[in-house]
């Protein structure tokens, strides 16, 4: 089998077919973050009520796996409280997207910290 994310079914579906892509008005939280190797930026919007993610928008502006990464996230946190968000971590995305090649794993992080930063400036605005 081929090491090419361009043959990974799950990947090139979530690439071509993006779940929760746009923005919001007014969401409860908002997370940015660049990535400086492959110019990937990512924006995640958060509709927070009780600690429970009930809605999740997201833009990439990047490749094909960081697209692919923060849609797949945003259907894994769905639903989610934000604790159980926290232990969503960048192999959890890898683990659902299935094989990729070892330089494209950054862009499965940046998903994550864009989460990360989204729900860090949640409870921040919270606790202030
Ligand atoms: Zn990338």
């Amino acid at each position: 089998m081929s090491n090419h994310f361009q043959d990974n079914d799950k990947i090139m579906d979530h690439f071509f077919n993006p779940r929760n892509l746009g923005t919001m008005k007014n969401p409860d939280a908002f997370g940015q973050v660049g990535n400086p190797r492959c110019g990937d930026i990512m924006h995640i919007y958060l509709k927070i009520d009780n600690d429970i993610i009930k809605d999740i928008k997201f833009q990439t502006y990047g490749c094909a796996v960081a697209i692919a990464s923060t849609s797949i996230l945003t259907e894994m946190v769905k639903g989610k409280t934000l604790s159980e968000t926290q232990k969503i971590s960048s192999q959890r995305i890898r683990e659902a997207l299935g094989k990729m090649p070892a330089y494209k794993q950054h862009c499965t992080v940046l998903a994550e910290q864009a989460l990360k930063k989204a729900i860090e400036d949640y409870q921040k605005e919270k606790n202030a």
